[in-house]
């Protein structure tokens, strides 16, 4: 191995490592944002339930209303009936009478359906809101979880920046630019190596995607100190004397 190589494999050990912790506290950081999705949901919920109890509600007000006024016009209707002139004025304030009063009695029924489903909808509102006071304290916990593993990890973290920042040096910063964009894609293995896949034809392939390697990019990693990407995954390539072989 070059040692520019070299030194990007030394990099690529730190930053393995670096990887590894940053990802046992991402993992944390995911739980917590995946609750605060899951309550942000459930408060929608309940805002979606408000607006619909708030539009039944309204509904059984101006029905209670008609009735109301239905109530007047039917004491009305009840006083001319006893000033009633004669038996066909009678007859029909009677039948207009009864008429408003079976209106009145179905208005009435559907008030009380609209109360019905608001108590429902009020009962569905209070297991909601139960829900959410139980993910917000599972949250809390979460929260902590999160920050002791970070606090716990940032003695480490910091010890190994400070190897990852020493390692570097020598490196041309374009090359670690490189390094370092693979590495974040690839949770912090930004070097593949380079496996013969056939004892005793010269077949190769890259350890970290498994897909084939040509001939003459075995031979420029193995004659050149220099960056040589693996076409499949983008992975920086090295060899093990093994290889040479
Ligand atoms: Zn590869």
């Amino acid at each position: 191995m070059g040692a520019t190589i070299e030194a990007l494999h030394n990099l690529q050990e730190i930053e393995i490592q670096i990887a590894d912790i940053q990802r046992g506290i991402d993992r944390k950081k995911r739980v917590c944002e995946k609750r605060e999705k899951t309550i942000a949901d459930l408060e929608s919920k309940i805002e979606k339930l408000e607006r619909d109890k708030h539009s039944k509600q309204k509904e059984a007000d101006r029905l209670q209303l008609e009735v109301r006024s239905h109530d007047d016009h039917i004491t009305k209707l009840r006083e001319s009936l006893n000033t009633a002139k004669n038996q066909k004025e009678y007859s029909s304030v009677l039948t207009e009478l009864n008429t408003f009063k079976a209106d009145n009695s179905k208005t009435e029924e559907q008030v009380l359906n609209y109360l019905g489903e608001i108590d429902e909808l009020n009962k569905q509102v209070a297991d909601i809101q139960n829900e959410i006071e139980a993910e917000k304290s599972k949250l809390v916990e979460n929260e902590q979880a999160a920050k002791e593993a970070e606090d716990k990890a940032s003695n480490r973290l910091n010890k190994l920046r400070s190897e990852r920042e020493a390692a570097t040096e020598g490196i041309p910063p374009e090359l670690i630019d490189m390094f370092t964009r693979v590495a974040s894609k690839n949770d912090g293995e930004a070097m593949a190596m380079i496996m013969r896949t056939h004892p005793r034809r010269q077949e190769y392939a890259c350890e970290g995607c498994n897909m084939a390697i040509t001939i003459e990019q075995v031979n420029n990693v193995l004659s050149r100190d220099e960056a040589v990407l693996c076409n499949v995954c983008g992975r920086i390539l090295y060899a093990e004397t093994a290889t040479a072989s």
